[in-house]
């Protein structure tokens, strides 16, 4: 089946009177019906970009993006405004993206409004029914938003994307303000929803745990481009890109040996570049510890290696990698 979402080498480039900040680099990715692909990266790779990207929040520099085979670059404002309902976003900072001075009546039910779904009593009904599908009740339809804690001001920000309806939400970093103990029940919400609903996420976040737990196929992100794509389990439980391979070091959790005492994570070695002044050749040959000398002059393609996974990586350069060629064999 078409899946619901594909963007097709998206490139975005923010032009300044003095620099161009290349902020996406020619990104793929499809996400089928009723899956979370993640987004994985540290700040300034690139994400919250593809993020906007996706919904057409921005337009791109080249490539396309398609929503349920609607090419939404060509599509007309009619057309436009019916997709915008299915597709919707949920921030980073729950209390900040809700007016302080809107009632949750009115925080939650907007859309509604904006969309011409519903209004007066109807609205009111649809608000305590999107309030009831995650956890706050008709009490909280007249309260304002900053009589609630941030897990449930998140909650508030999850109904508010629900009320028309949508097959797609962006998560950008949607449970990075909580605390550890409120992101897990939040994000057992979004599952539960995507298992009642059949959502599709875009889940971007820079912690490995969350993606990890809520990602069906993840994409790592670094300086713009996907350096490694794959089944979520399996590109965490053996990373294969450099750079992935640093990112999964330095969380305790996944490689134990590497934390300190308390459990804190060591940094990855290294600071990204600028994406206004991204490195030739592999973006990541000055933080590689593989680098080779080809690595500063050739940036490297898209490599199938086995089980599905993809890698952006010279390693890969055909003929097969030794390590792939024993893991092969040995298969
Ligand atoms: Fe490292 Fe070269 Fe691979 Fe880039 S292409 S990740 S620099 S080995
Ligand atoms: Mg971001």
């Amino acid at each position: 089946a078409a899946p619901l979402f594909e963007a097709r080498d998206l490139v975005k480039q923010f032009r300044s009177r003095r620099t161009v900040v290349q902020a996406v680099n020619g990104v793929s990715l499809k996400i089928p019906r009723g899956r979370t692909v993640g987004l994985v990266g540290e700040s300034g790779s690139g994400k919250s970009t593809v993020a906007r990207l996706a919904l057409r929040l921005l337009d791109p520099t080249s490539g396309e993006v398609s929503f349920d085979g609607v090419d939404l670059l060509r599509a007309s404002r009619a057309e436009m405004r019916a997709l915008r309902r299915r597709m919707q976003i949920v921030f980073q900072d729950p209390l900040g993206s809700l007016n302080p001075r809107m009632r949750v009546l009115n925080a939650v039910g907007e859309p509604l409004s904006v969309h011409g779904i519903a209004k007066g009593k109807d609205k009111a009904d649809r608000v305590v029914e999107l309030l009831e599908r995650v956890g706050l009740s008709s009490g909280d339809l007249y309260k304002f938003s900053h009589q609630f804690s941030g897990g449930q001001a998140q909650r508030i920000g999850i109904a508010r994307a629900l009320a028309t309806d949508p097959d797609l939400i962006v998560c950008d970093e949607a449970v990075s303000a909580l605390d550890v103990s409120v992101q897990a029940q939040v994000l057992n919400l979004l599952k539960e929803l995507q298992a009642e609903l059949g959502l599709s996420y875009l889940f971007i976040a820079h912690d490995l745990n969350v993606v990890r737990y809520m990602a069906d196929e993840v994409c790592v992100m670094y300086l713009g481009e996907i350096v490694e794509r794959g089944d979520g389990d399996e590109l965490f439980a053996d990373p294969r890109h450099p750079y992935t391979k640093m990112l999964v070091s330095a969380v305790p959790e996944f490689a134990p040996e590497l934390a300190d005492g308390r459990g804190r994570r060591s940094i990855p070695r290294g600071e990204p570049a600028s994406p206004s002044d991204p490195p030739p050749g592999c973006r990541f040959h000055p933080r590689c510890p593989q680098a080779m000398r080809r690595c500063r002059e050739e940036a490297p393609a898209m490599h199938r290696v086995p089980t599905g996974r993809a890698v952006a990586c010279h390693l890969f350069d055909a003929p097969a990698a030794p390590a792939d060629a024993e893991r092969e064999a040995s298969e």
